[in-house]
Formats: structure tokens, C-alpha cells, sequence
């Protein structure tokens, strides 16, 4: 009995670090994504009762629907868009709040982070619980995330937590000189991760990978 509750507590301890291993086998290369996969404590992102496997690499349900997205395609997407410190970046479909928590600890102000959710009883759970965790300084706006954020625009990273079949212009048009937009595009049996830098002499479209997200609405 003894030894199995040391065990118990030896998995929920080491969880973290078995995840940031695999996640680096996978391909996210050590350093500040890793290290802010590692610091968010992301049980405290679903309902008690997934806790136990909250540091699992696969997508959880977080309500409405809806599910958090697997930390593997997250630290993907971080790294696609280059998230740096002092960025500014606008996430369109918050959820649960993890990815702008990874955010925060990325650019290393909560200030400079905006989340579009356009779920309210998600919105309105999830500005509370970034409230609980002293993060209550991010800005999070309830409405179509389609339409980006104007307001603290322009970006330096845009990243889309749900799939769409065209790209928003109003995304693009929020993008700073250099700035990244990753977006997830439904091109009918997967989507297809896309990434739209704009460059000195324009747009620059480019397509990573297939994945699989619940559609932006
Ligand atoms: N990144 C989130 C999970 C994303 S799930 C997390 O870390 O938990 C996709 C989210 O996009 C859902 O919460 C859904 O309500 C939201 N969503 C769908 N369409 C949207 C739209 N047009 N504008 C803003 N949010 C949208």
C-alpha cells in the first residue's frame, strides 16, 4: 500500500519532465517553449477530475465542447511563430487560457498578451482562473476572434487555436513589419498548419504539416 501511494506521487511529480522529454524527441527544440511547458502548470487547466493526466501529451476537454489543444501541437505552433520575449501576440480562441498562459511566460509580460474567445461561459471561467494564477493582466476579449483585436494591434505573433477554411484578412492585417500569423487551414481531410509572415515585400505564405483542431465558428 505504502509503496504503491510513493509510486502515485513519484508519476505526478516526474509527469512534467517525462512530457517535456517526449515533447523533445518530438522535435521542440530545448529552451523557452520547453521551459514555459514546464512552468504552467497545465492541471490547472481542466476540471480536477483530468488532473491525473493533465501533463499527458493529448488534446483534454475543457467544456463546451471544446478541448485544449495537445501540448505537442501548442509548442509546435509557438515555435512556428517565433513567440520571443517582449512580443506583442493575440491568441484567437483562448479556451482554457493554457496557451496564454505559455504566452505570458514567453514574452514575459502578461500585458503584452491578448486572447479572443468566443465561447462566454468559457471566457468568463477562464478570465477567473487567469485571475488565480496572478495572470489577470492578460487581456481577454469574448467575441469573433475573426476579427482579431484592433484595439492593441498591431502583432508580432497571431496564433489560431481553431480551424478555418480561409484566412481572416483582418488577422493579417494586424500583423507588425515581421510579424507571424499561424493558422491552422481546412484543406478537407486535415488542416494544414500555415504560416503568413509579413515581409518586407509582402505576405509570405507557407504550410507545415497536417493537424486536426475544432473549426473556428
Ligand atoms: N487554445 C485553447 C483551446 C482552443 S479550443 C486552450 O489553450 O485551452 C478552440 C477554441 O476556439 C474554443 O474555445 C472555441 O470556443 C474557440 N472559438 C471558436 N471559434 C471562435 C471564434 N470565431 N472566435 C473566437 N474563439 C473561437
Amino acid at each position: 500500500m505504502h509503496s504503491e501511494r510513493m509510486q502515485d506521487r513519484q508519476r505526478l511529480h516526474t509527469a512534467p519532465a517525462r512530457l517535456i522529454e517526449r515533447l523533445h524527441q518530438q522535435g521542440i527544440p530545448r529552451g523557452v517553449i520547453l521551459d514555459a511547458i514546464r512552468y504552467v502548470p497545465r492541471d490547472a487547466f481542466v476540471s480536477p477530475d483530468l488532473s491525473e493526466v493533465a501533463w499527458e501529451n493529448r488534446p483534454l476537454d475543457i467544456g463546451e465542447g471544446q478541448t485544449i489543444s495537445q501540448p505537442y501541437t501548442v509548442g509546435f505552433m509557438l515555435q512556428l511563430a517565433a513567440v520571443a520575449a517582449s512580443d506583442r501576440v493575440l491568441e484567437v480562441g483562448a479556451g482554457s487560457g493554457y496557451v496564454l498562459a505559455l504566452l505570458s511566460y514567453i514574452v514575459g509580460d502578461p500585458k503584452l498578451v491578448t486572447g479572443v474567445e468566443r465561447n462566454e461561459i468559457l471566457c468568463e471561467q477562464t478570465r477567473g482562473r487567469l485571475r488565480e494564477l496572478g495572470l489577470d493582466r492578460v487581456r481577454l476579449m469574448c467575441g469573433d476572434g475573426r476579427e482579431g483585436c484592433r484595439q492593441h494591434a498591431p502583432y508580432d505573433a497571431i496564433i489560431v487555436s481553431a480551424q478555418t477554411e480561409s484566412i481572416p484578412p483582418q488577422l493579417t492585417d494586424q500583423l507588425a513589419p515581421g510579424g507571424r500569423l499561424v493558422i491552422p487551414v481546412d484543406v478537407g481531410s486535415y488542416a494544414a498548419m500555415t504560416r503568413v509572415v509579413r515581409g518586407p515585400d509582402g505576405l509570405v505564405q507557407t504550410r507545415h504539416g497536417a493537424f486536426q483542431f475544432v473549426p473556428l465558428v
